[in-house]
């Protein structure tokens, strides 16, 4: 039996992680946490039976607690609850796809514990990347890549020696609003930028999508995962989303993963690495798709991908204001308080006022975090 646990059970990546393990009859289900959604979590409970299961707010969890009354899971709550699921005794790996940076001290708890960690919410690598590496070489654990396109360079990576690779190409879909120019975006409205043309995933991300901010965390992201600088990260936009990214070697050649948009994909190799199972689903048909498509990312429109590089580059405090800056601002574009144009603007406001640490802790994070916010909030 492999043993999971699963934080942020109830969001896009949870709940095909669950899909994952209706599929397969060897993983069990030991710990779950959700925000506040208790109505989903409980049928999750009913479904899967875990032995612990963790909610945001305590009124929540009371809540929950009374609901499943019936079964044997406990019920948690708060940051504690968090770490607790994230470091059961039993559980070989843990699946973080809760959405920000309140994921990163559940994730080093559960690295301390000698988790594997399936790895969905990049937001703690962008952040905390620094902390996290060294203590999971020191653990001798996996983290492995639930992101498509980390999971897409990680398999391009199989079998072959590290030094050898040149540069990793990062695919982008380029979003909604591919091809406009900032002019054109002056008035967009959260329901313009929710749609992606390929990918159904939670409102943040989406968000994130459309403004290539998220493309700008996985270069951050990729830059921790794969050890390389993010000058050697290279972002190239394949609208069609079928290649998720390739890896350059010194040879020149050139080795990609395709598929058709479905996280299940990267989310079950994860899962059984370094075993490759049957999945269900649709398959590319390249008589069908005809052609790929190629561009090259407009930084100028889309400057929080510049951004982003800026932070990677600098390191240190930079990449937790960069996220920090958009995680804020993307909740006040959702709640319709900022400008679409204005989550940039921000990102960059903050990032040029901060005096960067160069090789911060984690209490100095989760300070650099509050400093932005305050800032943000002070300026409202
Ligand atoms: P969703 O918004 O769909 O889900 C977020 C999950 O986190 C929900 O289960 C939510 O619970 C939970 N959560 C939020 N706040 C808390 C909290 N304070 N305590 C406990 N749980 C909390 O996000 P996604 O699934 O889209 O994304 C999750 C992560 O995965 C993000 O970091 C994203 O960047 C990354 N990712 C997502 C992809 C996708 O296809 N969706 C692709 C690649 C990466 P509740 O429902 O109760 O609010």
């Amino acid at each position: 039996m492999k043993k999971i646990a699963i934080l942020g059970s109830t969001g896009s990546i949870g709940t095909q992680t669950l899909e994952v393990v209706r599929s397969n009859a060897d993983f069990e289900v030991l710990g779950i946490a959700a925000g506040s959604n208790i109505a989903l979590l409980e049928e999750q409970i009913r479904e899967f039976h875990p032995r612990k299961a963790a909610v945001w707010s305590e009124e929540k969890a009371k809540e929950l607690r009374l609901s499943v009354a019936d079964m044997d899971t406990e019920v948690l709550s708060g940051m504690e609850g968090l770490i607790e699921i994230a470091a059961m005794e039993e559980t070989q790996i843990l699946v973080t796809a809760i959405v920000g940076m309140i994921g990163i001290r559940p994730t080093i708890e559960a690295i301390k514990a000698g988790k594997d960690i399936a790895l969905a919410n990049k937001e703690t690598l962008v952040t905390a990347g620094h902390l996290i590496m060294p203590l999971a070489a020191e653990k001798g654990i996996h983290i492995l890549p639930v992101d498509s396109e980390h999971s897409a360079i990680f398999q391009s990576l199989q079998g072959n020696d590290r030094k050898t690779v040149k540069k990793i190409l990062l695919t982008a879909s380029g979003g909604p609003f591919r091809g406009k120019k900032q002019e054109e975006l002056l008035e967009i409205r959260v329901e313009d930028a929710l749609k992606h043309p390929n990918w159904t995933m939670g409102a943040k991300i989406t968000i994130d999508s459309s403004t290539m901010v998220n493309k700008g965390l996985e270069v951050i992201e990729a830059k921790w995962l794969f050890d390389v600088e993010v000058d050697d990260v290279q972002v190239v936009v394949q609208p069609q989303s079928i290649i998720h990214s390739m890896v350059e070697y010194v040879d020149g050649a050139i080795i990609a993963q395709l598929g058709t948009p479905d996280m299940k994909l990267p989310i079950q190799y994860a899962l059984c690495y370094p075993e490759r199972r049957h999945l269900p689903g649709e398959r590319i048909d390249f008589w069908k798709i005809g052609k790929l498509d190629f561009e090259k990312p407009d930084m100028d429109t889309f400057y929080g991908l510049k951004l982003a590089y800026e932070a990677g580059r600098a390191g240190g405090t930079l990449p937790t204001v960069f996220n920090a800056a958009n995680e804020l601002a993307v909740s006040m574009f959702l709640k319709r308080e900022a400008k679409y144009l204005e989550i940039a603007e921000i990102i960059e406001d903050c990032m040029s006022a901060h005096k960067m640490i160069k090789e911060p802790t984690l209490e100095e994070i989760l300070e650099t975090e509050a400093a932005t916010y305050e800032r943000i909030n002070s300026r409202r």
